[in-house]
């Protein structure tokens, strides 16, 4: 049935052609080139970790299939390469004079750089998945850091893409949990897209939305399968993270259907190279599954909030100038975040006029944003226990943040994209700062949970 949801959706993709998901597939890796790629040449890409999970088996499929290979280009197990754009490069200057198809064996950053470099080159390639870590494989872009700033360059996805359902549930738990991670976040982030949609801002495409949420709740819901290395558990996980890199795929204006303000939070620390220096370095999902928390509880107390009470002219005389908000935003960042942030936030700034009229959207809007938020969210204790059932972090502490940079971190992320999320909005009611506070006093839903006394 949801294999269908896959066929469906690479029916109307406009790079991925095909995906060859199941038990022992990598031996179809030769056959799935060719039929993609023809007689074109190809060249195996790798790290020393995903080389031996699967360099060897992938290196005869595609000479088993008559596929000639230049030398693969392997990079060192560590340290872990990093998405950064001069490895873009490095990987484009080996490319070009080969005129070979990639065949990238590994998960996040390996994906996103032989994606990138492939399609600045003009050049299709295909991805053999070794890990069930996150929701990239089939997306459109890749989440590279461009001096020091992590942003998602546009560029095709995959023409292909190999999910050897028994190499990922033998990955390390960690990228499993990691995976979970990124893939929750889809609650949340249907909620922001849902506020955002109600409001005019950015309407949801039924389609990109049907395949990020379709099957969200199949691939969460069995983590002790995860950790029990069920392969029920990990087909439906697998769909999860490739229904959603399609999500992506479809929208193609940003990767919206895939990412809320739960991402945000991610994306701060991780330019502010939080666990960058641990070995293997934080992953992206750890963080983003915090940043599911975070905000699940931050939803969970705005559904109730009475706007009709507030006072629209109240709100517009404390509104902060252009100026002011740019000034506050260089007070907030530091290095190569201060002018990237400094664009983002001013591209959403508002008017006080502006700011007038949309408290009073927000105030009609806010039965029917509330009641569909209602039926998209789940409690933030839920999700608090899919992750740490599954092996992932739950609590800031344990990816070394204070409890006063994980509050400062809900002012922050709205910051440092345009996108519009649910902070925005209660930024513009003028009650950010409080309903966050409310979130750390002894009966909120940080304050009830220890926190050791680091700072
Ligand atoms: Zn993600």
């Amino acid at each position: 049935m949801s294999e269908d949801l896959i066929e469906r959706a690479l029916a109307s993709a406009d790079d991925t052609d095909e995906v060859v998901m199941g038990d022992d597939v990598l031996g179809e890796t030769g056959r799935l080139f060719r039929r993609l790629f023809g007689d074109a040449g190809g060249v195996v890409i790798a790290d020393g970790n995903t080389w031996a999970v699967a360099g060897e088996q992938v290196t005869a499929s595609l000479r088993g299939a008559g596929v000639e290979l230049a030398e693969p280009y392997v990079f060192p197990a560590r340290p872990s390469v990093y998405a950064e754009y001069e490895n873009v490069e490095l990987l484009r200057e080996f490319l070009a004079p080969l005129g070979a198809n990639a065949v990238v064996i590994g998960s996040g950053t390996l994906n996103d750089l032989v994606k990138k470099a492939s399609d600045e080159l003009g050049r299709r390639y295909l991805v053999v998945c070794t890990a069930a870590s996150m929701d990239g494989y089939a997306a459109f872009g890749a989440s590279i850091s461009v001096d020091g700033f992590k942003t998602t360059l546009s560029c095709r996805a995959p023409q292909g893409l190999v999910v050897d359902l028994p190499t990922l549930a033998a990955a390390p738990q960690r990228c499993t949990a990691t995976g979970v991670g990124d893939l929750i976040e889809k609650i949340p982030a249907g909620a922001d897209w849902i506020l955002a949609d109600e409001l005019g801002i950015e309407p949801i495409e039924q389609g990109s939305w049907d395949l990020a949420q379709g099957r969200l709740e199949a691939a969460i819901s069995d983590p002790q399968g995860l950790v029990d290395r069920d392969p029920g558990a990990f087909v439906a996980l697998a769909e999860g993270l490739v229904l959603s890199g399609l999500a992506m795929q479809r929208y193609r204006i940003s990767s919206r259907p895939a990412s809320g303000a739960g991402h945000l939070f991610s994306h701060v620390w991780e330019m502010e190279h939080l666990g960058m220096d641990q070995d293997p370095p934080l992953t992206h999902g750890f963080k983003v599954g915090l940043g599911t928390l975070a905000m699940l509880a931050l939803w969970q107390n705005a559904v109730d909030l009475d706007v009709s009470a507030i006072d629209t002219e109240a709100a517009v005389a404390t509104w902060r100038s252009r100026e002011e908000t740019e000034a506050s935003v260089r007070s907030w960042f530091t290095g190569n975040m201060v002018e990237p942030a400094v664009k983002e936030t001013l591209d959403k700034y508002l008017t006080t006029e502006q700011l007038r009229a949309r408290i009073g959207l927000i105030k009609t809007a806010w039965p029917v944003i509330t009641a569909r938020a209602r039926e998209q969210l789940v409690p933030p204790e839920r999700a608090e226990s899919i992750l740490e059932r599954v092996g992932a972090f739950h609590h800031p502490q344990q990816i070394d943040l204070s409890r006063q940079r994980f509050r400062d971190t809900y002012l922050r992320c709205r910051m440092i994209r345009s996108r519009y999320t649910l902070p925005d909005a209660l930024f513009e009611l003028g009650v950010l700062e409080e309903q966050v506070d409310r979130l750390f006093a002894p009966d909120g839903f940080w304050g009830r949970r220890p926190w050791a006394q680091t700072g």
